[in-house]
């Protein structure tokens, strides 16, 4: 006999929780998983994830210190080789000399680092600047911790870009940090110098952090170069740098990544760090170093190479579907496709083409209101995949 459910007055859970949405990306990736379970053979391009592992050389180093006897709690902050490791890729490809014992903080990847980024910044009802379309997971993050997402809108005839008025209107009294992310996920827009320099103008004169989430910075296309908004003259000293290994170095698995900041936000995060999680694992922090510390070595640099003739491929042969125009991404994993003249919404034609075509796509709509009208797909899945997603693609829209 099942016991009766024990019912709670003010409901099961904090309210806190009840508005959240569920990750849209997170919530596809699950449902063509457990439709690949069930024996149909989904095509699936919605999690940012590529088709290839992490390279040997990191999975030696973590599984050498495994092996090794290293399986104990490291200091909070991480452990000094790994922040070391850290500042060493920060000069060597973001021009920026970091102080590895008051400037740096280890992270269970990039969400982590913006978790405590935002408990160490923002107070309850502080308001925070974030894009639309955005990355799914930010706007409930400061959720969670009580703030307020503040969107303001990428438009698509903007080329995805921010209007300086528009940026500077959304400013207000409560505001305390703008939370942007280049190469972006979804549009797959690089920051110009001169977007960087005008949110640094907006943060300066209003006196906010800003939270620069650079998770895709290593893989910008056609000659692209990624900023850091913080090597920006001036900008060391509010912002907040993002950055992990789960895209360019394929460990998503692998929960790792660090957190570039002013040396008070850094001491905040390590007390948050201490009670919330201790430390983020050992052996991770020793493939990570070899991951972040080292020139990149062929089998990461070959992926990249790869990844950018997929990209191109992908939404080449994307824009030539019927309904469908997709530029090539600046950076980043993604196509980002504008379906408005096929005449579905978004929701509409992700479901369709998972249910009756077998392929997992993510609607524009799970990014904000601005992303309605287009598709989100991973373009970094293997050649194979790509092509029987783009035949499955024509049946569904060839109609
Ligand atoms: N930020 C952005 C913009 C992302 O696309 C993702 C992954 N989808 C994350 C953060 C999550 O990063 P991590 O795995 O490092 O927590």
């Amino acid at each position: 006999m099942s016991p009766t459910p024990t019912t709670h007055r003010r409901g099961p859970v904090a309210e806190r929780i009840r508005a959240a949405p569920t990750s849209a990306t997170v919530r596809i990736a699950d449902l063509a998983k457990t439709l690949k379970r069930s024996g149909v053979d989904v095509v699936d391009f919605s999690a940012g994830r590529a088709a290839e592992g992490t390279p040997d050389y990191i999975c030696q180093a973590a599984s050498e210190a495994l092996l090794g006897g290293d399986t104990h709690q490291t200091m909070a902050q991480g452990k000094p080789e790994y922040r070391q490791a850290c500042a060493t890729k920060l000069l060597r490809e973001n021009g920026i000399e970091a102080d590895p014992e008051t400037e740096i903080i280890a992270s269970f990847g990039c969400k982590n680092g913006l978790a405590l980024a935002l408990l160490a910044v923002m107070d309850p009802g502080d308001e925070i600047i974030v894009e639309d379309p955005g990355f799914v997971s930010y706007a409930p993050t400061i959720q969670f911790f009580g703030g307020v997402p503040v969107p303001v809108p990428l438009r698509s005839e903007d080329d995805h870009r921010w209007r300086e008025e528009e940026l500077r209107a959304a400013v207000t009294d409560r505001t305390r940090a703008i939370l942007f992310c280049s190469p972006h996920n979804p549009t797959g827009v690089v920051h110009r110098p001169e977007e960087l320099d005008t949110i640094a103008r907006v943060a300066e004169e209003h006196d906010l952090y800003v939270i620069s989430d650079e998770i895709y910075e290593r893989i910008t296309w056609g000659g692209r170069e990624h900023i850091c908004i913080a090597s920006r003259a001036g900008m060391a000293g509010r912002s907040i740098t993002l950055m992990g290994l789960t895209k360019t170095a394929s460990m998503g698995g692998w929960r790792i990544g660090f957190v570039y900041a002013p040396p008070p936000v850094v001491e905040a995060m390590v007390t948050l760090q201490q009670h919330l999680a201790t430390c983020v694992g050992s052996f991770t922090q020793v493939g990570g170093a070899v991951a972040f510390g080292r020139e990149p070595e062929a089998a990461l640099t070959a992926m990249w190479q790869e990844w950018e003739e997929r990209c191109e491929y992908m939404t080449r042969e994307l824009d030539r579907l019927p309904g469908v125009q997709c530029g090539s991404p600046e950076g980043g994993f993604y196509g980002w496709a504008d379906i408005r003249a096929t005449g579905e919404s978004s929701e509409e034609l992700a479901e369709r083409l998972l249910r009756d075509h077998h392929v997992a796509l993510v609607p524009g709509s799970a990014f904000g209101p601005q992303g309605e009208g287009f598709l989100r797909i991973t373009c970094v899945k293997s050649r194979a995949d790509l092509e029987e997603g783009i035949r499955r693609l024509r049946e569904a829209l060839d109609r």
